[in-house]
């Protein structure tokens, strides 16, 4: 489902890619790990369209997202690709409901509609009774929830997670993980995420390592 070639991003004087290649099937869970600053990030958003390589394409669910500019980039993301941050993209002070509504209502479905769905991803990843919390009153693990539902609730091909439960402890991490993994196993839905942590990526299909912007070995992991 995603294709890359090439791929190459300077930062400055920084090479933070330095020539990947990547193939992603439908439906996979792939893991990404490495060290801090092999570049994980920089890749993750290169596939994701958030930021363009400097040399190199992607080609994601048979869009060449290289080739677009980047409003209509803005729109394959809004239709296509769900993207969970490590931190800090939710609305603290809004609903849980409001939060997980907004992609929906920025692709321009009603309020009504939007809310309705919103509850059911909710419910889904376990947060059915926190539907009117905000996310500032919630511990780390239902927030990343939240996070996680509001991603998943365009129904993306393809779902990218940047270290979605390194600020959680052990045990929230994996029930945070546990849930994730079982909504997009139903849904079929493919997940490239980024990981420290290898009993974190032990949940994965297939691991590759970045390092110093290169990627040093792909190799299937052993089944859990
Ligand atoms: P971590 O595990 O700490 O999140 P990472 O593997 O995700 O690290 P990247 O964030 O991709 O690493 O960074 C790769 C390199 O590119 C680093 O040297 C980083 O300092 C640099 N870099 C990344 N983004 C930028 C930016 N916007 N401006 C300048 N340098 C950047
Ligand atoms: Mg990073």
């Amino acid at each position: 489902i995603i294709t890359a070639t090439g791929l190459t991003k300077s930062f400055g004087p920084t090479q933070a890619l330095r020539g990947i290649d990547l193939t992603v099937e439908r439906g996979e869970v792939l893991a990404v790990m490495g060290p801090s600053g092999s570049g994980k990030s920089t890749l993750v958003h290169c596939l994701a369209g958030v930021i363009s390589p400097d040399s190199g394409s992607v080609v994601l669910d048979g869009t060449d997202l290289t080739a677009l500019s980047p409003d209509q980039r803005a729109k394959v993301r809004l239709q296509r690709i769900g993207f969970v941050f490590q931190f800090g993209q939710l609305l603290p002070d809004l609903t849980a409901t409001d939060n997980v509504a907004l992609p929906l209502l920025m692709a321009g479905r009603s309020r009504r509609a939007a809310n309705t769905q919103a509850i059911a991803w909710l419910d889904r990843l376990g947060l059915g009774d926190q539907a009117d919390k905000s996310p500032g009153s919630m511990s780390g693990g239902q927030a990343q929830r939240v996070a996680i539902a509001r991603a998943l609730v365009t129904r993306p091909a393809v779902l990218f997670a940047d270290e979605p439960t390194g600020s959680l402890d052990s045990v929230s991490s994996e029930s945070v993980l546990g849930a994730m993994l079982e909504v997009v196993r139903e849904s079929g839905t493919t997940v490239v995420l980024i990981t420290h942590d290898a009993r974190t990526a032990a949940y994965a299909d297939r691991e590759v390592i970045v390092r110093d912007g290169l990627l040093s070995g792909a190799y299937a992991s052993v089944p859990a």
